[in-house]
């Protein structure tokens, strides 16, 4: 580690959005430097080591569009690929422009002061390490703290236990041992599914479940690899007009212009197709209206009926609260099959609630589950929990955390007022949590570096929103979330986390800009052709 303390900009994580930040900034040649809570770079792909965890966006529309030498150098060998190949490229790509150099590893921020003086910002790591710097820019994704749940006991279990986030990097072998997997989101769908065969028992702890359909994965040939780098020019321009930035976009014949058999029928093929299609490639109708919402539902519900063998287990498979689609969908590869093996059992928490964790294992208000593995799928203190844990202090000491207690409040998702020279790629009110991830952050880090350069190139030192932009902002993130049948929903979109005070049940936050990534674009587009005149600099 250099003894250089004093930065022009320091950007926190080397995730996909701190990666591609320091590459622009280093091309700029900006005296700049990641840091990074983890002893590597990789971030999501870094942490989530558990079975089973990969892509569900097209591979080739989650990698970096910025050089087309990249694009042709690396080959994805599945459509949706797998934990340690998305590492893989991490680190290709760090390596390939040589961005490891501009990264401090081991380097978790504790707190960050604005220095009105100095028209700084002072950082300082858990370990005492102080960085100042004009701009901080950060990085730090919007599902990047894991959240276990509150039941009494947890430290005295004598078997192995972890959050997925949290995924031994060491091989745990599973077989013959007795597993319990809480939780039924997105990461304990892919968890289940991958070692449900693989595991002597596993017992599926389930609250509420969720909606999931197939993620229709295969391998990429060399042949197809081909004609996709072919295409990327097309892929790209696909996903940029896509609201949710995937290669799927929304089918507009209009719900009730066709029969219910035709619907069906295209349902069918939605249903066989690759990742997002059934969600992005269906009838905008789907998402925002409670008729077709509940056709979908019940036609998603037969399919599961259709995949597990026990009728009633299929039901309790089945959400009953919620619509298809109103929370995050996860997809998954055999996971209603996995139900139908004698191995895997369901323990419905809404039968028999879990009372506390024993030294051998869970006890729910029924039984006593013995286990040698619990394996907590339970989620994250998603999109603003990573501020949560920074003390951010703005002008006149003003806590980031006060500011937010009730809910985030930005300008665009990327500035917020009150905290000059702060820029969040991939921050709250922002569309990084609800469309295809690197697509979102590819323009938030093109607007935030050109915003660094404009101000730079201005001789000025300070900016932040003007309040009524950042009032403006909320409103118009709160008229769109309005609009969505998601906004009724318990799930992490709306900030809805039972294990985080303050985020437990009738909690509705305003956490992500659900308006599409090309009606975003367009806004952040306009902000930058007409001056960035909802900034105040000086
Ligand atoms: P999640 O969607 O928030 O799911 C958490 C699960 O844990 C829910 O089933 C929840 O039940 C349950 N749970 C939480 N606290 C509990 C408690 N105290 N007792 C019992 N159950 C509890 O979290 P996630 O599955 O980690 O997924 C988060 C997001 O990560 C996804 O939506 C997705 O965006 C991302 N992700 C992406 C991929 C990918 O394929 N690229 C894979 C995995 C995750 P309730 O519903 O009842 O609260």
């Amino acid at each position: 580690m250099t003894e250089k303390q004093d930065y022009e900009v320091l950007v926190l994580g080397a995730g996909v959005s701190g990666i591609y930040q320091i590459k622009r900034l280093v091309d700029l040649g900006v005296d700049a430097l990641v840091l990074e809570a983890d002893d590597d770079l990789g971030g999501t792909w870094y942490r989530n080591r558990y079975p089973g965890a990969r892509f569900d966006s097209e591979s080739y529309t989650y990698g970096y569009s910025f050089s087309k030498e990249l694009l042709d150098e690396w080959d994805w060998r599945e459509r949706f690929s797998p934990q340690p190949e998305n590492l893989r490229y991490l680190n290709f790509v760090a390596d390939k422009f040589g961005l490891r150099q501009h990264m401090h590893f081991n380097a978790r921020v504790a707190s960050m002061h604005w220095q009105e003086a100095k028209c700084q910002w002072r950082v300082e790591t858990q370990t005492g390490q102080v960085y100042t710097a004009r701009f901080v820019i950060t990085g730090i994704g919007v599902l990047s703290v894991p959240t276990e749940p509150r039941y009494p006991g947890m430290d005295s279990f004598k078997g192995q236990a972890f959050h997925t986030y949290w995924w031994p990097k060491e091989p745990l072998d599973l077989t013959g041992k007795r597993v319990g997997v809480i939780g039924t989101g997105a990461t304990g769908i892919q968890v289940i599914s991958e070692i449900a065969d693989k595991v002597g028992e596993l017992k599926v702890f389930q609250r509420r479940p969720n909606w999931s359909t197939p993620l229709n994965n295969s391998p990429i040939s060399t042949a197809e690899m081909d004609d996709i780098r072919a295409r990327y020019d097309d892929i790209f321009a696909q996903c940029a007009e896509s609201p949710n930035s995937f290669v799927h976009t929304p089918d507009r014949r209009g719900f009730d212009n066709l029969t219910k058999a035709e619907r069906i029928a295209f349902w069918d093929e939605l249903y066989a197709s690759p990742g997002f299609a059934i969600l992005a490639g269906n009838f905008p109708e789907v998402l925002m209206q409670e008729a077709p919402n509940q056709e979908m539902s019940e036609y998603v519900a037969n399919r599961i009926r259709e995949r597990v063998k026990d009728p009633a287990l299929a039901e309790k498979l089945i959400p009953k609260d919620h619509g298809f689609g109103t929370q995050r969908l996860p997809l998954e590869t055999r996971y209603f099959e996995a139900y139908n093996r004698d191995n895997v059992h369901l323990v419905d928490l809404q039968d028999s609630p879990i009372e506390c964790i024993t030294q051998t294992g869970i006890r729910t208000t029924t039984d006593e589950h013995e286990l040698d593995v619990i394996v907590y799928a339970t989620g994250f203190n998603a999109i603003t929990g990573g501020f949560d844990k920074l003390e951010v202090k703005g002008v006149d000491g003003q806590l980031l955390g006060d500011k937010w207690k009730d809910g985030p409040s930005t300008y665009l998702g990327l500035t917020t007022h009150g905290f000059p020279n702060l820029l969040m790629v991939a921050g709250p009110q922002s569309v990084s949590g609800s469309t295809n991830f690197p697509r979102a952050i590819e323009g938030a880090v093109d607007w935030v570096t050109e915003l660094v350069q404009h101000v730079r190139e201005q001789g000025h030192t300070r900016f932040e929103p003007s309040q009524e932009a950042e009032q403006a902002w909320v409103e118009e993130v709160k008229r769109v979330q309005q609009k969505l049948l998601a906004r009724q929903s318990q799930g992490w979109f709306t900030g809805y986390n039972s294990n985080v005070v303050g985020h437990e049940v009738g909690t509705v936050r305003y956490q992500a800009y659900f308006g599409g990534g090309p009606k975003y674009a367009s806004i952040l587009k306009k902000a930058a052709a007409e001056g960035y005149d909802q900034l105040e600099m000086s």
